[in-house]
């Protein structure tokens, strides 16, 4: 039987963090990580901010009015949830524990708070954080997106500082300068954890019993 899943063995999939300040390409990243490994899982945040252009209710975020947000933090229904720009933001906690039971990787684009919370709750996640190569390249990247307001923009710009100082927090730093790189680091990455040996003595189980069997 083929033991290319994560799922064989029974052995539960592995929570990955990817967080950066805004428009330094975790979503690009993201993405193209989503097309080499399908077999990850993203995690669709609730949040409260409004969609941009082109964004789709239960494909980008779950997209949820402000009291909404306040009774599902009421409910417990997240198991990281943070204010981040002025909107907030949460991660369901039964999708994420679902598909990790399910043996399925998966994702989550959140910021540095949860980040923290994340890791206290599940200190075996495995987080990364993105940095831009320069700050010039960094505004070049957000204004260029075309995405948000001018405002929103010198919010965010503002606010990175405060979350680049976290990035010591995180297991594995990525500068994101040439895409191409950049890619085929996160995916080194996710490929080095899944070949962990604690994980792949409970995968390949019976292979490793038939490998010491005496015959
Ligand atoms: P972008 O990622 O900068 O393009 O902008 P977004 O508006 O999509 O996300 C804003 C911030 O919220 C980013 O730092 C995200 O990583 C963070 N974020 C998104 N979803 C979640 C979540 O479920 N929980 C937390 N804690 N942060 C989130
Ligand atoms: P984030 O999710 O971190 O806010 P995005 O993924 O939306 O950032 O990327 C911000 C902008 O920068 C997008 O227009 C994207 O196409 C561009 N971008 C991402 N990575 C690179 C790169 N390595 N070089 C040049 N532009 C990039
Ligand atoms: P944007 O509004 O540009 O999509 O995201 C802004 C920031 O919010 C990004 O840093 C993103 O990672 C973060 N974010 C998105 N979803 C979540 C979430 O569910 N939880 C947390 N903590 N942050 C999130």
């Amino acid at each position: 039987m083929s033991t290319h899943t994560s799922s064989a063995g029974g052995a539960e999939g592995t929570l990955f963090i990817v967080a950066a300040p805004s428009g330094a390409g975790k979503s690009t990243l993201v993405n193209a990580l989503l097309e080499r490994e399908p077999s990850i899982s993203l995690s669709i945040s609730h949040t409260t901010r409004p969609p941009r252009p082109g964004e789709q209710y239960g494909r980008h975020y779950y997209f949820v009015e402000r009291v909404e947000f306040e009774r599902e933090v009421g409910e417990g229904i997240f198991l990281e949830h943070a204010e981040v720009h002025g909107n907030f933001y949460g991660t369901s906690r039964k999708t994420v524990q679902d598909l990790l039971q399910q043996g399925r990787d998966v994702l989550l684009e959140i910021d540095w708070q949860g980040a923290a919370q994340i890791r206290k709750a599940k200190p075996d996640v495995v987080s990364v954080f993105i940095l831009p190569p320069s700050r010039a390249e960094l505004e070049r990247r957000l204004r260029g997106r075309g995405s948000d307001s001018a405002e929103v923009i010198e919010r965010r710009l503002r606010n990175s500082r405060g979350e680049i100082a976290h990035a010591h927090e995180f297991d594995y730093i990525i500068v994101n300068d040439l895409f191409e790189d950049a890619l085929d680091s996160l995916q080194a990455i996710v490929r080095a954890v899944r070949q962990r040996s604690a994980l792949q003595c409970q995968r390949h189980e019976s292979l490793i019993h038939e490998l010491l069997t005496e015959t």
